[in-house]
């Protein structure tokens, strides 16, 4: 029932040249691929013009990261007003945002804000530490911040959950597909408490962190895990069009 999702997060990787000729090969590759939703997610520099290379094809378009303000003197900073009618979605509370940027837990629940008051969609990520995860912690970490994220979010119905345990996150240490989905499990069970079975079983969970070609069949099996959010592998226009088509069941 539900569409599975993949972003692919270039973080701060290409120059112009690069950039147009990965979004045309994408372009070239993934467009109309029915069954699953793909999300390109380029630096904010590529942002307009992802938006003219993608317009008219079926691939959506991401940013990494918004301030929480509207507009302001922040000086380097984009807000989601300016990116609403350019781009689809937002990630949120990314892993290198909360552990090399320190952004707080407040300030991921003011961005989350911002982006469904701009009538963005978030791609909200949350995810533990290998001390957390080794501790027994992981439950409780998740808890945490799916609670503080979306603290007084009534209306969460376009929000995409990316389950991204932080020490598989460009390591090449991928998960485990059964460990991915016992978390992605215990995502939708929080979920549930915080905004009811209903919403919960609409919601899309992504996993991310070392995702490949190689591995995406096994996490798209598992039955909460919709989809993924890859880094590294996103790079590459023909190993990003196999994950796509292996979560649409198509490769
Ligand atoms: C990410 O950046 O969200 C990510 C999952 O990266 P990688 O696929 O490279 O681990």
């Amino acid at each position: 029932m539900r569409t599975p999702i993949v972003g692919g997060n270039w973080k701060m990787h290409t120059d112009r040249a690069a950039a147009g000729a990965l979004l045309s090969a994408l372009r070239a590759n993934l467009d109309g691929l029915g069954g699953v939703e793909v999300v390109v997610c380029p630096p904010a520099a590529w942002l307009a013009v992802a938006a003219d290379a993608l317009r008219g094809s079926s691939l959506l378009l991401g940013a990494q990261q918004i301030h929480p303000s509207a507009e302001g003197a922040f000086t380097g900073e984009i807000s989601a007003p300016m990116l609403a009618g350019m781009v689809d979605f937002v990630i949120v509370g990314h892993s290198e945002r909360r552990h090399v940027f320190g952004e707080s837990e407040e300030e991921t629940a003011a961005r989350l804000r911002a982006v469904l008051e701009a009538g963005l969609r978030p791609i909200l990520a949350v995810g533990e530490l290998l001390e957390e995860r080794e501790s027994g912690d992981t439950e409780v970490v998740l808890r945490r911040q799916l609670r503080s994220a979306l603290e007084g979010v009534e209306d969460a119905s376009t929000l995409v959950v990316a389950y991204e345990p932080v020490w598989a996150i460009g390591t090449g240490l991928a998960a485990t597909p059964e460990t991915a989905q016992e978390s992605c499990a215990t995502v939708r069970g929080i979920l549930a408490e915080i905004l009811g079975d209903a919403a919960a079983e609409r919601i899309r969970i992504q996993y991310g962190g070392s995702a490949n070609a190689e591995n995406i069949a096994g996490f798209v099996k598992q039955p909460d895990i919709d989809g993924a959010l890859v880094g590294g592998a996103s790079l590459d226009a023909d190993t990003f069009a196999v994950i796509c088509r292996t979560v649409a069941g198509v490769a």
